[in-house]
Order: C-alpha cells, then structure tokens, then sequence
C-alpha cells in the first residue's frame, strides 16, 4: 500500500490523487505494485512489459510475478517499457484491475506470508487512458527505485518487529521450560542465543530509525535504506533460527509463534532487493564503482 501510495503522493497529477489516494488511505481500494516479472526480478531495468501509445491510449502487453495483494487490489502500479532497452525506457501506470484484459491468479504454497495473496498478473491487449501514465514516459524506473527506497525502511522496520518478538518469545520460555531441574535460561549456551538476538534487535531499530529520520529530515537515505533492509532481514532470520533452537521440538511445530516468525523472516531477504543487491548498492556508494554493469 505504502509502495503505491506514497508515489502518487509525491508524482501523482492533482486528479490522480483525488482519484485514488483517499481510497487507498482508507482502505477502500489495496493497491499493488507490478514491478517483477517471470525473467526480471533483480534486474527490473530490463523488464519485458510493453505499452504503446495509441491515440490518447497506452495498449499494456505483458506480465508479472509474485506481486503482492495482486488478487485483492482494486488498482495496480504497472511498470512498463515504452521507449528503448534499459532503465530509461520504463514508464509508470495506474491501472485500474477490472480494466478489460488484466487478469491476476494468486500464487498457492508459499513458505510463510501464507495471510496474503501473492499473484500473477497477465496484460493481455490492456487498453488504458494516457492519463493513467504516472509521471512522464521514461520516468517509471527512477520512480520505482524511489519508491522502493523508502520501501527497504519499512521492511527494515517489520523485521525489528520479528526479532523482537523472537526475543520476547524465546525469553518467556526459557524462564519458564526447565531441564536437568534448571531454567532453559541459566544456561550459558541459551544466554548466548539470547544475547545475539537482543544486540540484533537494538542494532536493527537504530539502523531503521536512522533512515527513517534521514527522510523525515528530506536528506539522502538510499544507502542508510540498504544498510537497513540488508542488516535487519539477515538479524530476522538469524533471531527466529535461534528462537526456534530455545524452544527445541516445541519451535518447530505451530503450537508457539516462532515456526510462524522463521516463515515470515525468510522473504524478507528477498524482495523489494535481495541482500546481495542491498551489498551491491552499499558496496557502490562506498567505493564509487557500480558491479551491475
Ligand atoms: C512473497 C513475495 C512477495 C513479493 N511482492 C512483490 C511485489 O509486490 N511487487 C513486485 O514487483 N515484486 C514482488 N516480489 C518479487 C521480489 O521483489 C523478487 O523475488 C526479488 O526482487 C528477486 O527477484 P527474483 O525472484 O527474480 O530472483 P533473481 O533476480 O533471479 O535472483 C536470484 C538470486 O541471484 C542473486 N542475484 C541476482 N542478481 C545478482 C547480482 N547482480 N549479483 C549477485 N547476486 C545476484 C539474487 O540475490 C538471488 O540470490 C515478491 C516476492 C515474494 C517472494
């Protein structure tokens, strides 16, 4: 929601947002952002989706894949390609989801995230107004990434809330459970595993709440969003591997939450830039260099 909202908050036309923003803040309409396609996920500058312009219309060809709330959403950010190869030839559109020729089937058997509807999107023939284009033709990438940027905090944010209730969970049992008629928690290799995750767990919200005030401030925070989104999602996983490791045979089963966080924590490494793109882009600021060319 926050993907799709906040890009027409910040190059929405005035009849684009009083289209949809008041919808979407209240929930009225989900929305869902189709960046990912089957051949392009790490490398969307070089998606495969064609618009072509038409009269006063854009004809949308193409498809996507694992796109989140695809089923529900009432409205869908199609990314595009309406000029040449590469980044450059991306644009952006708002496309209503009961526009003739979009169709969307839900993805079944996903390892965690099993509350929402992940999706494949098909544009067969799709005919949408030139107003739907969001921002101006060539523009669609850098809205993207933008848009994704300010993403990664969120995701940093959510997975703080994973580690911290890994923490909380693990913590409880292990002063409850005891073995060899002692506390799981006095002993020094369980204060170990707790230890890892509540340094986790501080380091995860200071990173996050730097980038988030390096926006709220209007200043750069793509890197301090990377460092966020990559630290925090690897501490995720780190935090439920080893709540499920306190709560031995009973973490592995549904009976407490920590099988349900160890599902849930592992996407996050993956989308909205997997780790290794989080380092690349990392690795670029800090030398200068880009290693995706
Ligand atoms: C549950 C779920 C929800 C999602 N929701 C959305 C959504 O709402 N909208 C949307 O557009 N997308 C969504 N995605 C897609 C997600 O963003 C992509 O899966 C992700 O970007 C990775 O793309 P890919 O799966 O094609 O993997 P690939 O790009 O094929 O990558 C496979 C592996 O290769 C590595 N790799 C790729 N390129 C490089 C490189 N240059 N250097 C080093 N390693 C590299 C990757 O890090 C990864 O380990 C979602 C995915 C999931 C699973």
């Amino acid at each position: 929601m926050g993907l799709v909202g906040k890009v027409i908050l910040s190059h929405g036309t005035e009849e684009q947002k009083r289209e949809w923003l008041p919808r979407i803040a209240s929930g009225e309409a989900l929305a869902c952002f189709g960046l990912t396609e089957p051949d392009n996920g790490s490398d969307p500058g070089n998606l495969k989706t064609r618009a072509v312009r038409s009269g006063d219309d854009y004809v949308i060809n193409g498809s996507k894949i694992f796109i989140t709330n695809g089923t529900w959403a009432k409205l869908c950010l199609v990314f595009a390609r309406t000029g040449g190869p590469g980044p450059k030839g991306v644009s952006a559109f708002l496309v209503p989801t009961d526009t003739p020729g979009f169709e969307s089937r839900e993805i079944h058997g996903k390892l965690g995230l099993r509350g929402q509807a992940t999706a494949e999107l098909s544009f067969t023939d799709m005919r949408v107004p030139a107003s739907c284009l969001l921002g101006s033709e060539g523009q669609g990438f850098s809205i993207a990434m933008h848009s994704l940027d300010k993403g990664r905090v969120s995701v940093g944010a959510g997975c703080v809330g994973i580690i911290q209730g890994c923490l909380e969970a693990a913590v409880d049992y292990a002063r409850e459970r005891t073995q060899f008629d002692r506390p799981l928690a006095s002993f020094q290799l369980v204060q170990d595993l707790i230890a890892d995750m509540s340094v986790d767990a501080d380091a995860g919200r200071l990173l996050t709440w730097r980038a988030a005030d390096l926006i709220e401030r209007g200043e750069p925070f793509g890197t301090a969003a990377s460092k966020a989104k990559y630290f925090c999602s690897e501490a995720a996983v780190r935090a439920a591997n080893n709540a499920i490791q306190i709560f031995g045979g009973y973490g592995y089963v549904d009976e407490y939450p920590v099988a349900k966080y160890m599902r849930d924590a592992r996407v996050m490494t993956l989308y909205e830039g997997t780790s290794q793109i989080q380092k690349l882009l990392i690795g670029r600021a800090e030398t200068g260099i880009s290693a995706f060319l």
